[in-house]
C-alpha cells in the first residue's frame, strides 16, 4: 500500500512552553481547528483531551509525552486532499522536574512552535527548554499567547525573545489592539488584518484596521524584510534596489533560514479567546521542517561500530526509535516510536538492536487525540504505536534485523533523590515490584533500587514532585498498598587527587591458594563524566583473560564509597601493573585485588561527598523579597540575580537539594501563600566539611 501523504507534507511538531504559558489550550484549539476535537475542552474544567491520565488533570500539568496526529490545510489555500499536510504533534511536558520527557521529545520531533505568556514573556524555564532545543538544532517559531491579558505587550514580549533568547527572533505579526482590546492578528506579509469569528474562532475573516496601527505595521514590516532579506543574496539585491519584494518569495527565503535556525518567526494571540491559532498552524507548513529537510539520522553498526546513516526514504533499510513506553488503560503497554528510514508492516519482526531481542509487531496504531487508528503499515517520518513489546524501552532502536542499526542514545540525568518503600501486605509486595518494574521503563529517569544491607526498596527520581506522582500513580492505577519513606539525597563521593594504589588477595591456606596483584592509578575526572577505566599494563605482567574481572571489581567497589558509603563518580582508573601466579590466579582472586586496590586508593585521594545542586527560581510579590532571599542564604543558597517581572521580583538561586524538602511550605507561609517556585537539578558539587560530618553520622536525611 503506497503511502497516504508524501513525506513533504508531514510536520512533526512539538509545543513547548513554560508552565502555564498555555500550551495545553493551545494543544486543545489546535485539535479542535485540525477537526479532530469536536468539543473544546477547558483546562480548569479539568476536561482536556491530550491530559487523558488522571493525575495530570487533578494537578493540571502534562507530563507525558503521547504523539497525536491531525490534518491541517493553509488558511489561504483552497480546501482539498492535494492541500492538506499531516501533523504529527509530540506533546511536551511543562514541568521542569520532567526535563527527560521534554529531552526525548525533542529528539523525535522535527520542528517546534514555543508558547509564550503576552504578559510574562521569556521566563527563566522557557530558557532551559530554549537552550535544550537549541542542543538539537531544533528549529522554532514562537507564539506570544494570552495578548488578551491585562499587562500584556506584545512588544516587550518580542523584545524578551530577542534578548534573552535569540537576536534571531523576527516578528511575522502585530497584534490588533491588546488586553481587552485585542480584537485580531495582523499579518505583515500580506499587510492583512485578520479577526476570528465564530463561536470558537473557526472563520478567519479580513479585517480593516486603524491607520495608527497601519504606520506602526510598516515599521515593523520594514524590519522584518530587512532580517529576511540578509538571508540570501538575491533578495539582499532586490532590497538594496528597494524593489517591492513578493510574499512567497519572503516566505521561502525565510523558511529556509528557520530550518537552518538562523530567523526565528514570532507570531501572537490568544488560545484561549480564539485568535491567531489557525495562522501559527499555517505557519508551521510555511516554516517549519518536513522529514526531508533533515539531515539523515546518524547511527552505528552494533557489529562494527562504524558510523552510519539513515535516509527519511521508504526504501532505506527499516529504522526507528522507541521514545516512549506508556501504559495504556485499554490496550496495555504502548511504545511510541519514530520511523526515520524504510517501512513498517503489521506482523513483521524487527531487531531491537539496544537489547539484542527480536520483537514481533503484531498490532500498529496511530494516535489521535480521542481515538486510535489501527494501520497496517508505516512508513518513513511516521510516528506510530505499537502494543505487546517486551524488550523495548525508551531510548532503544528498532530496525531492519538484516541491516541493524542503533541510533544515537537519549542522554538522561541520574536520579539526585531517592525514597524507602514498603508495601503494607504480601499481596502488596509482589504487585509493587510489577509495578515500579512498569514505570521504570515508562521513564528513564525513574529507578529502583534496593539497599543492600536492609533489603528495602528504594525509588529514584529527578525530584519531590516527580516521586510523588510516581507512587501516586502506583497505587491509583495498579492498586498497590504502601508506605513510603522520607525523600532522602542521592549523595556520591569521588577522588580529588590522582593516587596510585596496590592490592594484593593472596591465600595460601588448605588446597588451592589464590593470588591477585594489582598497581591501579585513580584520578579525579570533571563532574559528570563518569568512570573510564585505562588499561596500560605491559609486557603480559598480568594475563589478558583477567582484565574483565579486574575491571569487575573495580566497578563493584565503587558501589560503595569510603567517605560514608554513597558510591564513587567521576574517577579514571588505570590498570598500571601486577603480576600473577600460575596456579593460584583465578578471575575471582583478581577482582578482590582490584576492589582492595580502589578502596585504598580512593581513601588516598582526598576523598569528598557530592551533593545535587538545585537551580531554583522563585517569583514573588516585592514586600517579601527580603524574607525569601534571609531564607535561601540560610539554606546554603546562593542568590545568581533577583529581577523585576511586572510587579513581581524573580530570584535565580542555586541551593543544595538536601535543603530544599518541603520548600513548598516554607515559601507559602513566607509569602502567604503568593510566591511559587521551579526547581531543577544543575550539577553535583562538594559538601562542606561540617555537613560532610553530620552525613557521615547520620545526622542529616
Ligand atoms: P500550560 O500549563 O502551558 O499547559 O497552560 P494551560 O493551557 O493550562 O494554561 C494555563 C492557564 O492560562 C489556564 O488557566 C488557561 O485558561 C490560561 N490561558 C491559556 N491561554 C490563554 C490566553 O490566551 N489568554 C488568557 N487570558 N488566558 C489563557
Amino acid at each position: 500500500m503506497p503511502r497516504a501523504y508524501p513525506i513533504e507534507r508531514y510536520r512533526n511538531i512539538g509545543i513547548i512552553a513554560h508552565i502555564d504559558a498555555g500550551k495545553t489550550t493551545t494543544t486543545e484549539r489546535i485539535l479542535f481547528y485540525t477537526g479532530m476535537s469536536h468539543k473544546i475542552g477547558e483546562v480548569h474544567e479539568g476536561t482536556t483531551i491530550m491530559d487523558w491520565m488522571v493525575q495530570e488533570r487533578e494537578r493540571g500539568i502534562t507530563i507525558t509525552s503521547a504523539a497525536t496526529t491531525c490534518f491541517w490545510t493553509r488558511t489561504r489555500d483552497e480546501r482539498k486532499k492535494e492541500n492538506e499536510y499531516r501533523f504529527n504533534i509530540i506533546d511536551t511536558p511543562g514541568h521542569i522536574d520532567f526535563t527527560a520527557e521534554v529531552q526525548r521529545s525533542l529528539r523525535v520531533l522535527d520542528g517546534a512552535v514555543v508558547v509564550f505568556d503576552g504578559v510574562a514573556g521569556v521566563e527563566p524555564q522557557s530558557e532551559t527548554v530554549w537552550r535544550q532545543a537549541d542542543k538539537f538544532g531544533v528549529p522554532r517559531i514562537c507564539f506570544v499567547n494570552k495578548i488578551d491579558r491585562t499587562g500584556a505587550s506584545f512588544e516587550k514580549a518580542f523584545q524578551s525573545i530577542h534578548t534573552k533568547l535569540t537576536p534571531n527572533a523576527v516578528a511575522v505579526q502585530l497584534p490588533i489592539g491588546e488586553e481587552d482590546a485585542f480584537a485580531g492578528v495582523f499579518d505583515l506579509f500580506s499587510m492583512k488584518g485578520y479577526a476570528f469569528e465564530g463561536d470558537f474562532g473557526e472563520s478567519v475573516k479580513e479585517i480593516e484596521v486603524p491607520s495608527p496601527l497601519m504606520e506602526e505595521a510598516k515599521k515593523w514590516r520594514e524590519k522584518m524584510v530587512e532580517k529576511i532579506a540578509a538571508e540570501d543574496e538575491n533578495l539582499l539585491a532586490q532590497y538594496v534596489e528597494e524593489k517591492e519584494i513578493p510574499e512567497e518569495e519572503l516566505r521561502k527565503v525565510l523558511r529556509k533560514a528557520v530550518l537552518r535556525t538562523s530567523l526565528v518567526p514570532v507570531f501572537c494571540g490568544s488560545s484561549l479567546k480564539n485568535k491567531g491559532v489557525q495562522l501559527v498552524l499555517d505557519g508551521v507548513v510555511d516554516y517549519l521542517p518536513n522529514p526531508l529537510d533533515l539531515p539523515p539520522v546518524k547511527g552505528t553498526d552494533p557489529k562494527t561500530g562504524e558510523a552510519i546513516a539513515r535516509h527519511p526514504s521508504d526504501t532505506d533499510p527499516f529504522s526507528a526509535l522507541a521514545f516512549k513506553v506508556a501504559t495504556d488503560p485499554y490496550v496495555g503497554t504502548l511504545t511510541f516510536f519514530r520511523v526515520y528510514s524504510g517501512t513498517l508492516e503489521k506482523g513483521s519482526y524487527v531487531l531491537n538492536t539496544t537489547s539484542g531481542e527480536t520483537e514481533r509487531i503484531s498490532r500498529m496504531f496511530r494516535m489521535h487525540a480521542n481515538d486510535r487508528e489501527e494501520v497496517e503499515e508505516l512508513f518513513a517520518g511516521d510516528i506510530g504505536a505499537t502494543v505487546g513489546l517486551k524488550a523495548t524501552s525508551t531510548g532503544h532502536t528498532l530496525c531492519d534485523a538484516n541491516n541493524p542499526i542503533i541510533l544515537e542514545k537519549i542522554a538522561f540525568p541520574e536520579p539526585v533523590i531517592s525514597i524507602r518503600i514498603e508495601p503494607k501486605t504480601k499481596a502488596d509486595q509482589e504487585k509493587m515490584g510489577l509495578s515500579l518494574k512498569k514505570l521504570s521503563e515508562e521513564d528513564p529517569t525513574f529507578k529502583v533500587k534496593s539497599d543492600l544491607e536492609t533489603g528495602d526498596t528504594l525509588i529514584a527520581g529527578m525530584g519531590e514532585l516527580h516521586l510523588e506522582i510516581i507512587v501516586d500513580r502506583m497505587k491509583r492505577e495498579f492498586g498497590v498498598g504502601a508506605n513510603v519513606g522520607r525523600p532522602q539525597v542521592a549523595y556520591k563521593e569521588t577522588a580529588r587527587k590522582g593516587v596510585e594504589a596496590e592490592g594484593k588477595y593472596i591465600r595460601q591456606s588448605g588446597g588451592r591458594g589464590q593470588y591477585g596483584h594489582v598497581i591501579i592509578r585513580v584520578d579525579p575526572k570533571e563532574r559528570g563524566q563518569g568512570f573510564e577505566f585505562i588499561n596500560k599494563i605491559k609486557g603480559g605482567a598480568i594475563p589478558q583473560e583477567f582484565f574483565p574481572p579486574i575491571e569487575k571489581g573495580i566497578r563493584e567497589a565503587m558501589d560503595k564509597g569510603v567517605v560514608a558509603g554513597y558510591p564513587i563518580v567521576d574517577i579514571a582508573v588505570t590498570l598500571l601493573d601486577g603480576s600473577f601466579h600460575e596456579v593460584d590466579s583465578s578471575e575471582f582472586s583478581f577482582k578482590m585485588a582490584s576492589s582492595m586496590a580502589l578502596q585504598e586508593g580512593c581513601r588516598k585521594a582526598d576523598p569528598v561527598i557530592l551533593e545535587p545542586i538545585m537551580k531554583l527560581e522563585v517569583v514573588i510579590p516585592p514586600d517579601f523579597l527580603g524574607d525569601v532571599i534571609g531564607d535561601i542564604s540560610s539554606k546554603r543558597g546562593q542568590i545568581e540575580e533577583t529581577q523585576d517581572r511586572l510587579n513581581t521580583k524573580v530570584i535565580a538561586a542555586k541551593v543544595p537539594l538536601s535543603e530544599m524538602f518541603g520548600y513548598s511550605t516554607t515559601l507559602r507561609s513566607l509569602t502567604e501563600g503568593r510566591g511559587t517556585f521551579t526547581m531543577e537539578f544543575d550539577k553535583y558539587e562538594a559538601v562542606p566539611q561540617n555537613i560532610a560530618q553530620e552525613i557521615i553520622e547520620g545526622k542529616r536525611r
